[in-house]
């Protein structure tokens, strides 16, 4: 028999996700991005969820763009960060991959490449995030120039915010892109989910929602994904695989880090850090067991995990448990381990077998 741990992807939730964030967008248009395996929730699964609703696809891995392609995915494929070598634009070409430009090497590929056909770019703008981009300043010349390759078929503005879900929020980015681009009449793309759920103004004219098309929360600090109407698609589950009854004085796990102070029942789950599970997330991360929330205790090794069933007597080996899913959100033991919602998902293991299906 497998070890019990495995993950179910909920398409439904998925497409609940997007068709609430496309109502945000109002008639803004809105990027599905599925870069790093749609966050680790396999590519097709979410892919698949959205086909006949999506306006798009945003991810950075060309092989993850030629595999859409080859399933017959028509819509617009937009690479995050642009060619890596001229090979690539000759393949943006070939499939009609929407290509972001954001320095000066890709510029010089591009008009050096002279693409079969022309293609769909996004102009990057660094507007303070000081990782991708171009000085908005220099808009207009680089629109000029682009024209003049000939390899523009049509051009987006855009540009990304380090601050979104932060206090600081996206006001001065956002004036800083403004003023370099204004006077040019494009189309723009500015917001990922903080920004499309915070400042639904910024929409324009494509949206870029990632994190919350999963159903974690863009802003954990300040609303919960439930708060925000979203449903989570990824569920994470395992069974107790032992149980150990502690005295008081007695310690749990590697380092001797959770004491007991009374007598207490301890559940051994199968999930570890080789699983995915943060093994930052301290004593009282929160644990569903027969859908009863508990803690953590210890420290996470990497096969198990050990769990509080003081309060759960009828829960012994083979209890049911949820590490992050229905009823306990990826963004809570995130925040337990010191790290957000999307290193978790990214980080399942691919030894965690995967099953599609209504989470429950
Ligand atoms: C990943 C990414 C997004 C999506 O961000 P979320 O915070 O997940 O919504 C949007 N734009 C760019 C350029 C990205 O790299």
């Amino acid at each position: 028999m497998p070890r019990p741990i495995h993950a179910t992807i909920d398409p439904a939730a998925f497409r609940h996700n997007y068709m609430l964030a496309k109502h945000r967008a109002g008639v803004a248009r809105a990027w599905v991005v599925v870069k790093a395996n749609a966050y680790g929730h396999g590519l097709f699964a979410c892919a698949n969820a959205v086909r006949d609703i999506a306006d798009g696809y945003a991810m950075l891995d060309f092989a993850e763009a030629v595999a859409l392609r080859e399933a017959a995915f028509g819509q617009p494929i937009l690479l995050l960060e642009g060619a890596f070598d001229p090979a690539d634009i000759k393949d943006a070409a070939r499939l009609g991959l929407s290509l972001v430009v954001h320095d000066a090497e890709q510029l010089r590929m591009l008009e050096l490449a002279r693409p079969t056909a022309p293609l769909d770019l996004c102009l990057k703008f660094n507007t303070g995030m000081n990782r991708l981009g171009f000085p908005p300043s220099a808009a207009p010349a680089l629109v000029a120039r682009l024209r003049e390759s000939g390899a523009a078929k049509c051009i987006t503005l855009m540009t990304h915010f380090a601050r979104a879900d932060e206090e600081a929020g996206i006001a001065d980015a956002l004036a800083r892109f403004d003023a370099g681009v204004a006077g040019l009449d494009l189309p723009q793309s500015v917001a990922n989910s903080a920004a499309l759920m915070r400042f639904p103004a910024a929409a324009r004219d494509w949206v870029r929602p990632g994190i919350m098309l999963y159903g974690a929360s863009p802003m954990p600090a300040r609303a919960t994904a439930a708060s925000l109407d979203l449903r989570p698609v990824m569920q994470v589950e395992s069974r107790i695989i032992a149980v150990q009854n502690v005295a008081a004085g007695e310690s749990v796990g590697y380092g001797a880090r959770f004491t007991a102070e009374r007598p207490m029942r301890v559940g051994v789950v199968a999930c570890g850090y080789a699983d995915g599970y943060p093994r930052h997330a301290t004593t009282g991360t929160p644990i569903l067991v027969e859908g009863v929330r508990t803690r953590t205790l210890g420290t996470v090794s990497m096969d198990m995990l050990a769990c509080d069933l003081s309060a759960l007597p009828e829960a012994g080996v083979g209890a049911r448990v949820v590490l992050w899913g229905q009823g306990l959100s990826a963004d809570e033991v995130a925040a337990a381990a010191g790290t957000i919602s999307y290193e978790l998902f990214c980080a399942l293991a691919q030894r965690v077998p995967r099953g599609i299906g209504a989470l429950a």
